[in-house]
């Protein structure tokens, strides 16, 4: 049986009244302005709301009307609306869409959906938000949360944000065509969010179909005594992450230990509060190369000894692994070599894999040992969105496989793949196309197990919603 799309609705309508409010339609109400409208929505696409905020009121700042857009070079503009997205386009198109506007429509914006797509960078999003928005004519603008929160919720089933426009044209109440957009974003941003939907506190939960969702993981009960939680995370960039809510994350996760690989920094170029944790003790192993590589090692517990490198110049002069030695573990702490687009690196990884390989036998010979880091190996198909398309490049070439294939039938155990059966399940985003709020991703971050130490595997996860750098933490709960 298909859902009440009235109830829905109405129940949403109610919800996001405390939610913040798209930009777009913000920047509709605060000005009746369709000019404003038009490139405050060509900024907006692809791009978050607060960034073309602060964009629109530059540019409006400079240019209030068409016949003052006109006045504004590419160059100029480029700087102006920089840093939204594309913002190179972008630009070449709001140099173009003056010009165009005033041979063929006396400077005035379009009032119909032909004119609106005869306009540079226009297709048909923005000109049925603009249709909508600034002229209050019936238009579905077809967001990509509006595309995905149907398609969850089982009213359309589409493969494309056209179709979806198409089929809601024929189902939905003309009345609620204006308004969806608007309600769906803002639920889409806040609660039913692309990555780890808040379904623990939807107002929808007990309705909602949830149709291919992999729902947000509630936060872990506290850990049994005797099991430590691990926690490895490549923050691509220390110095980055800390400004963009690491200690907030940091916080919530309450590693007992935790291995930052990327860390692009010495000890010392860091804020006072990265060198000396407060409630960890800290270790650093960086590159030589200032801004390059490195990795980190947090831990509650003071370890018994630390070991910097691996024993060959070529790896450890890159600053890619760090071990701590516990009582009864040891916590290798690795950032493995990426095989570059050319896969020129390719076999200075495969290196680095067999040396890393001996150097965790040996170890795993004396105590248990956990290989934690950003592997920059996708194992099977199941690790990664596109596998088909990806068979020969960097991350996932036979060559690359063929080594883990090795690894783990040496019995190294990787333990999310151990906990976890399921599908879409990523610890790596292209920053490229909004691939993170589209979930085409990669799982290249593990916590691999010695084969002998099998039982202390308690639990393993990947906290998709912890933000901050391209990959994100990924999790083992270990007896120790
Ligand atoms: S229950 Fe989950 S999937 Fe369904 S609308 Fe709410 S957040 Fe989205």
């Amino acid at each position: 049986m298909g859902i009440d799309i009235e109830y829905f609705i109405e129940i949403l309508e109610k919800e996001v009244k405390d939610y913040q409010v798209p930009v777009v339609d913000l920047i509709a109400v605060q000005t009746k302005d369709p000019f404003k409208v038009l490139v405050a929505t060509i900024l907006s696409a692809r791009t978050k709301d607060e960034v073309t905020a602060e964009a629109s009121r530059r540019l409006f700042a400079r240019a209030d009307s068409i016949q003052e857009l006109a006045g504004l070079d590419e160059k100029e503009l480029q700087k102006i609306i920089y840093p939204v997205g594309f913002y190179k386009n972008k630009a070449k198109y709001l140099a173009a869409l003056s010009q165009k506007m005033a041979e063929d429509f006396s400077s005035k914006v379009p009032q119909t959906m032909d004119g609106l797509l005869s306009l540079p960078g226009v297709g048909r999003k923005t000109a049925n938000l603009v249709l909508a928005q600034a002229f209050g004519i019936p238009a579905i603008c077809v967001d990509t949360h509006v595309h995905r929160i149907m398609n969850i919720w089982g009213y359309v089933e589409t493969k494309t944000p056209e179709q979806t426009e198409v089929v809601l044209r024929k189902k939905l109440a003309e009345k609620h065509w204006i308004p969806i957009n608007s309600l769906l974003v803002a639920f889409g941003q806040g609660t039913c969010r692309p990555v780890g939907p808040h379904c623990d506190r939807c107002v929808l939960e007990r309705e909602c179909p949830k149709r291919n969702v992999t729902p947000r993981k509630q936060k872990k009960p506290n850990r049994m005594d005797g099991v430590k939680r691990l926690v490895s995370w490549n923050v691509n960039g220390l110095r980055a992450v800390f400004k963009k809510g690491f200690m907030e994350s940091l916080a919530e996760m309450d590693p007992d230990v935790l291995g930052l690989q990327e860390i692009k920094a010495m000890a010392e170029q860091l804020p006072e509060i990265l060198q000396n944790l407060p409630g960890y003790h800290s270790f650093f192993f960086s590159a030589v190369r200032k801004g390059y590589s490195g990795v980190a090692t947090y831990s509650k517990e003071k370890p018994l000894s630390v070991i910097r490198g691996i024993g060959d110049s070529r790896f450890d002069d890159e600053g890619r692994v760090l071990t701590l030695e516990f009582n009864n573990f040891y916590f290798v702490n690795c950032y493995f070599p990426n095989s570059k687009n050319d896969l020129s690196r390719l076999g200075f990884k495969h290196e680095f894999n067999l040396l890393l390989q001996d150097f965790a036998e040996d170890l795993a010979a004396r105590k248990s040992v956990v290989v934690c880091g950003d592997f920059n190996v996708a194992h099977k198909e199941i690790d990664l969105a596109n596998p088909r398309q990806n068979r020969k490049n960097a991350g996932f070439t036979p060559e690359e496989c063929a080594w883990m294939d090795r690894y783990t039938e040496a019995g190294w155990i990787d333990s999310f793949r151990l906990k976890n059966k399921g599908p879409q399940q990523y610890s790596w985003w292209s920053y490229r196309s909004r691939a993170r709020d589209r979930n085409i991703g990669w799982r290249i971050d593990y916590h691999c197990v010695d084969g002998r130490s099998l039982d202390r595997i308690v639990d393993a996860d990947i906290y998709q919603h912890i933000h901050g750098s391209d990959h994100c933490p990924v999790v083992l709960d270990f007896v120790c």
